[in-house]
């Protein structure tokens, strides 16, 4: 299944997001790709408000991932700096905790992300527009979208 939406401006992201989030059950994975600005790391800014997390989520960048406490955890990748590494980060072992992994350039570690996830690929169409492709890879990704109301 697939969807496709745009948002105008930086608070439609967050909002999708927020629907994300509220929809994310235990152990899911989320992957976002875009380029540089697209908004991977707003869009994660709202999932962490439907996980009922409190603080401010940052880019991991320069950390490769952070943890937050919520309704659930949340393990927010940025993988960018892991390009040509082929690292072993644990990564499995926190994909199997009760937590949503939100991987933003999951290209990096492909080889460690499993058969199902929501693929999100945000594209730039204008200064404030962008359109995100929603795609589920697994049967419990197409109900999460089924469930999503736009
Ligand atoms: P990424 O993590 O993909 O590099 P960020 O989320 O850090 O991107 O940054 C997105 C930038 O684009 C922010 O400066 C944000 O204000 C801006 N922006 C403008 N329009 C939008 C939109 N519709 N959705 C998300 N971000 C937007
Ligand atoms: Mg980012």
């Amino acid at each position: 299944m697939e969807i496709k939406v745009i948002t105008k401006s930086k608070e439609q992201t967050k909002e999708l997001g927020l629907k994300l989030g509220k929809l994310a059950k235990p152990q899911m994975v989320f992957t976002l790709t875009g380029d540089l600005g697209a908004g991977k790391t707003t869009l994660t800014q709202g999932i962490a408000k439907g996980l009922n997390i409190e603080k401010t989520v940052s880019s991991p960048t320069f950390t490769i991932c952070k943890i937050y406490h919520g309704r659930m955890d949340l393990f927010h990748f940025d993988a960018y700096r892991l390009e040509g590494l082929h690292q072993d980060l644990g990564f499995e072992e926190m994909i199997q905790g009760d937590g949503l992994t939100v991987i933003e350039w999951p290209m990096y570690i492909e080889e460690l992300i499993g058969d199902e996830y929501l693929e999100i690929e945000i594209r730039l169409l204008d200064e404030d527009e962008r359109e995100f492709v929603l795609k589920s890879n697994g049967k419990q990704y197409e109900e999460l979208l089924g469930e999503l109301t736009i």
